[in-house]
């Protein structure tokens, strides 16, 4: 890295043709490269199978980012170190060709040997990209070399370990940065922030204080083009393996003794490790699955999850996920982390809410006008903030409480735009920080937690499928499932928070 921070590699974008590059990677790089963060020192090669001349694919590059609502000033300049080469990654012959344009290119833009390979691709291929960089000489570099690796990791712990140890080969543990984009959220990365600098929250931040905590990622969006990946991974796969269980391990995790990767890291870690094994039957006491129908969503008449492209028309599949996690230490014992994701919601929406207990013997309590606990909302999207409900003096006569709202509002403080997720990941891993990013143990540990519930789900077909509507909050049993524990779903709408 030079001094004022701009980065000198190479980057190699397998997929380069692909939606995530165009929609996330390229107008990433451009935000870097406007902000100064690139230099005049990097070169990008996009690899793909279809035949583009570097023309073509620079034309592609600058497409995106204006398409990304980008302003698109000196674009000329960052699509210039942009190249493309055809390739098929299953094609031994083509590897040498590129070992060869890695070097002209690192020579040219003197790179001192730096290469990020960024695996943007369909997961069947990334162990054996990993392998062919290795076998074909493109890991054999003076500077560093990084792997970049797009979710999903595995399908199961088998094939987590098993694709693990293919891309173990060619780099070190510390070489590979596995892309959990929740972690490069602006508000999710907040998390320990507000936690650990706030002398407010992190002496209430356990048991004696909470009663329960709700993370919920809900979007509109049906299963769209990916029914094929989708109908081979569900919601439990897709969101709670990874973004879900992420979010639960900075919430739960204790005080880092120092603001470093390897010590961040292992608190999570020891999080995964206390996170209490569900299985067998005592799966239905603590997850409900759902899949959504047929129905209107904003006055649109949409399919349901069976009728959509490459599903299976009678698809035991879960688009929704409603689960209740127990953390078996000492902070944690008797707090249920509840968590809710699916597709076809009503909403779309992250957010995570803190519920503290209510003061013993509350004096302002009438039976007919409940008083809200106290309420931690942390908005990770679309708002971006924080609002803290408490309990004040009503206005006016009398000495009723009422709820009162304190309320942040990331982007409205920053007054930019907070940086894309990718923007953060891309360069925190030419920077060589891999915090953001899920280390193998925390992979491990949450697809053997996830296993154990799909083997309960795949030995049983749900009979009540499909049983949500699109644009509803999800089945009713994920009522139940915090109902009988004497809680109910906190629901959030334009910073008010409503009991469902
Ligand atoms: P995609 O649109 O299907 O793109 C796949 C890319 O791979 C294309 O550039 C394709 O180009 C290339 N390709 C396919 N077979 C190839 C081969 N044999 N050799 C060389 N190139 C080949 O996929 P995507 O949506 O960008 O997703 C890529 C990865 O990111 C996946 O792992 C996905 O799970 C993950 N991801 C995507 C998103 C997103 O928003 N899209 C979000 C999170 C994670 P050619 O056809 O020209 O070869």
């Amino acid at each position: 890295m030079s001094q004022n921070g701009e980065q000198k590699s190479l980057i190699m974008i397998f997929g380069a043709t692909g939606d995530l590059a165009n929609r996330k990677l390229f107008p990433s790089l451009y935000r870097l490269f406007r902000k100064g963060l690139l230099s005049d020192r990097f070169a990008v090669i996009g690899v793909a199978r279809r035949p583009l001349t570097n023309e073509q694919f620079q034309e592609n590059v600058k497409k995106s980012v204006v398409e990304a609502g980008e302003n698109a000033g000196g674009i000329a300049e960052f699509a210039s170190h942009f190249y493309y080469h055809s390739h098929d990654v299953t094609d031994s012959a083509s590897y040498a060709a590129l070992k060869g344009m890695a070097k002209e290119l690192d020579n040219h833009y003197g790179l001192g040997g730096n290469r990020i390979f960024y695996l943007a691709m369909a997961p069947e291929f990334f162990g054996p990209i990993a392998l062919h960089l290795k076998s074909d000489g493109l890991t054999d570099v003076q500077g560093f070399k990084r792997l970049v690796i797009e979710k999903p990791f595995g399908h199961d712990l088998e094939s987590a370990i098993e694709l693990n140890e293919q891309i173990r080969t060619a780099f070190s543990e510390d070489e590979v940065y596995r892309i959990d984009h929740y972690l490069g959220k602006q508000m999710v990365q907040n998390i320990e922030v507000i936690r650990f600098a706030n002398a407010l929250f992190e002496p209430l931040w356990n048991n004696r204080y909470i009663s329960n905590i709700q993370v919920t990622s809900s979007e509109t969006l049906g299963v769209e083009e990916r029914g094929r990946y989708y109908e081979t991974s569900g919601a439990l796969r897709d969101m709670v393996q990874n973004h879900m269980l992420q979010m639960v391990a900075l919430l739960a995790m204790e005080p880092p003794i120092k603001l470093t990767t390897d010590e961040i890291r292992s608190e999570k870690i020891r999080v995964f490790r206390s996170l209490r094994t569900i299985e067998g039957e005592e799966v239905s006491n603590y997850f409900v699955r759902g899949q959504y129908g047929a129905g209107t969503l904003d006055g649109k008449e949409v399919p349901s999850y069976r009728d959509e492209p490459n599903v299976d028309k009678n698809s035991n599949t879960e688009t929704y996920v409603a689960g209740k996690l127990m953390i078996d230490n000492q902070r944690w014992a008797g707090v249920p982390f509840y968590i809710r994701t699916g597709k076809r919601l009503g909403a779309k929406s992250t957010k995570i809410i803190v519920q503290f207990k209510d003061v013993p013997m509350n004096l302002y309590y009438q039976p007919n006008k409940p008083l809200n606990p106290n309420l931690l909302v942390i908005h990770i999207q679309p708002e971006e903030g924080i609002t803290l409900h408490l309990n004040a003096k009503k206005a006016g006569q009398g000495m009723d409480a009422t709820e009162v709202k304190l309320s942040f509002a990331n982007n409205a403080i920053n007054e930019m735009n907070t940086p894309e997720a990718y923007e953060l990941l891309l360069y925190d891993c030419m920077r060589g920080d891999a915090t953001n990013f899920a280390h193998w143990d925390e992979v491990a540990l949450s697809w053997s937690f996830v296993d154990k519930i799909s083997d309960a789900w795949e030995s049983t077909k749900d009979e009540s499928f499909p049983n949500y509507e699109p644009g509803s909050r999800g089945p009713a049993a994920a009522d139940e499932l915090l109902s009988k524990d004497g809680f109910f779903w906190w629901r959030v709408r334009d910073l008010k928070v409503e009991r469902c």
